[in-house]
């Protein structure tokens, strides 16, 4: 732990990958892990872009039961020490898989998120936008089935990156960008099992960048890595922020 700090300390150019063991702590599920939801085939298919298609109802009832948990989470010290890093201009990015809007909650300002984000969303047929807080409430109290567009009556759709889509392509270009110009990638939390998230250490790598991993379980970079960490995010963050 004290050598992943020293390298965290000593760098100018940091990005941070975040995964789902960074929220864990907060207590949102981990929807991947082995014991994750989406192992539940069925929620699988809830979630997946062409059954929101089919059916956004259901999805909207099956995924505020997920989402419920984020509205109410708070940042853990892992994310505030990456806010703080960036404010102290060591850090110059935060890419992150998770979708609850954490690490701005933490006062993260760069912040590429490659599943989307919960907190805002668009209307299928014309692309408006908006902030969806209020219409899931109105769905948590049983008065809304469906968020509907108010221009056009279209089905609105969360931010979110669902099952069969797409990334969004302005977040991946500017992670990929980031990881090609750091010097030294700290991974927190995420297994990098997932891609393409999963290809970006490989990106700093080749660029000469220094690898740190803090996760709980192995990932396939540790042998890669400069220091692999296996230790719970909220005790790396504890000794990183006495140092800071
Ligand atoms: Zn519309």
């Amino acid at each position: 732990m004290d050598h992943a700090i020293e390298l965290i300390l000593s760098a100018r150019h940091m990005v941070a990958l975040t995964g789902a063991g960074i929220s864990t702590e907060a207590g949102i599920p981990d929807f991947r892990g082995p014991h994750g939801m989406w192992q539940d085939a069925s929620l699988m298919e809830v979630l997946s872009a062409p059954s929101f298609r089919r059916d956004p109802a259901a999805f909207y009832s099956a995924g505020l039961k997920l989402l419920g948990n984020i509205g109410h989470a708070q940042p853990t010290l892992a994310h505030q020490l990456l806010a703080k890093l960036e404010e102290r201009g060591r850090l110059d990015a935060v890419i992150t898989q998770n979708i609850d809007g954490l690490h701005q909650a933490a006062g993260s300002r760069t912040v590429y998120e490659l599943h989307g984000n919960y907190r805002t969303g668009h209307c299928t047929r014309c692309n408006t936008k908006y902030e969806m807080g209020a219409f899931y409430e109105e769905i948590e109290s049983g008065r809304l089935r469906v968020p509907l567009c108010s221009r056009c009556r279209g089905t609105i759709k969360p931010d979110i990156v669902l099952f069969q889509d797409l990334l969004p392509m302005d977040a991946w270009e500017a992670s990929r960008r980031a990881a090609g110009q750091c010097d030294l990638m700290l991974v927190l939390g995420s297994s990098l099992v997932v891609y393409p998230a999963a290809g970006l250490p490989q990106i700093a790598l080749d660029r000469g960048a220094a690898l740190v991993i803090v996760n709980l379980e192995d990932t396939y970079y540790d042998e890669w890595a400069n220091v692999t960490v296996h230790a719970k995010l909220d005790d790396f963050a504890r000794a990183a922020l006495a140092r800071l």
